[in-house]
């Protein structure tokens, strides 16, 4: 029988303030989860720190609650370890963008099979209401005592720039549509990321449900004919101005939806079977890696040959 939503909820009680968007991005995960009928046991959700990383506790999986910034290598890991695993990273602007920002841009380059959830609040909400990476500049939140007097970073147009093949906008409160974005996003072979817009309540009293309400408006209901899938590098010279041109508005207009999906890049995963045949198929979290404390295979000599080693 196929499970529902319900199915991947834990006991552990929610700790966010009423009202905050995190719910509304749980939920949409749970939806997704579930839509795909993904087994728990072979789901890994990873967090690094801040109130959104705490979904590791809320989603039914082998998940893992790892240090500031850090969730992306640790996933990286987990993922090369054991490609059949589905792998989901959690956390906030500050935790993704600011302190793990080096490792945002690397998984790009990667382009490993990840699916990024960026709960993107512009503050730290966890340490009490800094201005995180993603708050624009001369806006003052009420946790600050002075307007914010740093630029903002685009997530979407790092995004761009550090390589990932996937990269869609959703707000936290458009449960359904939010839902579907993060099923194409985990769906997506390659390293995916989901700038989810998310009001706190609590700190961000100027980047409020209000404020993001007027503004925001869905890719595909401006333009039906929308489609963001790149599959040969003639329709990415004809696509690509436009899709950066959608990825700079942020102001008065904010669009929402899956912007870029670059099907014609291959990942990690696919060139390190090409460097080490069988890899795929026999992962290393299910080959034996020592006898009698002594390791099988010494990394270098997987390399031997390859490119590596000359
Ligand atoms: Fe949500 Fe903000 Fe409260 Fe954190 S501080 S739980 S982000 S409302
Ligand atoms: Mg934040």
């Amino acid at each position: 029988m196929a499970r529902s939503w319900l199915d991947y909820r834990t006991e552990a009680w929610v700790q966010w303030c009423p009202g905050c968007g995190d719910f509304g991005i749980l939920n949409s995960i749970h939806k997704a989860l579930a839509e795909l009928d993904i087994d728990p046991k072979r789901l890994v959700i990873v967090g690094g720190i801040g109130c959104s990383s705490r979904s590791v506790y809320y989603i039914r999986g082998s998940n893992v609650h790892t240090i500031h910034g850090r969730s992306i290598p640790v996933a990286s890991g987990i993922k090369l370890a054991n490609p059949e695993l589905t792998v989901i990273v959690v956390g906030g602007d500050g935790d993704i963008l600011g302190i793990g920002g080096g490792h945002f841009i690397a998984l790009g380059r990667r382009n490993i099979d990840i699916a990024v959830l960026i709960f993107d609040n512009a503050v730290y909400g966890l340490t009490k209401g800094q201005a995180g990476p993603t708050l624009p500049v001369w806006v003052k939140t009420k946790a600050l005592p002075y307007p914010n007097v740093q630029g903002n970073i685009n997530p979407l147009l790092l995004a761009f720039a550090s390589g990932y093949t996937f990269i869609a906008r959703g707000y936290a409160y458009h449960v359904n549509q939010l839902k579907d974005i993060v099923k194409a996003a985990i769906q997506h072979k390659g390293s995916a990321v989901v700038d989810i817009l998310q009001p706190c309540p609590t700190y961000n009293d100027y980047m409020t449900s209000e404020w993001y309400e007027k503004r925001i408006y869905y890719l595909k209901d401006e333009d039906p004919t929308w489609d963001p899938a790149i599959r040969s590098i003639d329709e990415y010279r004809v696509k690509a101005p436009r899709i950066v041109e959608k990825m700079l508005e942020f102001g008065d207009r904010i669009p929402l939806g899956i912007f870029y999906q670059d099907l014609t890049r291959e990942t990690l995963e696919d060139r390190f079977e090409k460097l080490t045949p069988g890899y795929l198929s026999s992962p290393p979290a299910k080959r034996p890696i020592s006898v009698d404390s002594k390791p099988l295979v010494h990394p270098f000599k997987l390399f031997k040959d390859k490119v590596l080693v000359t």
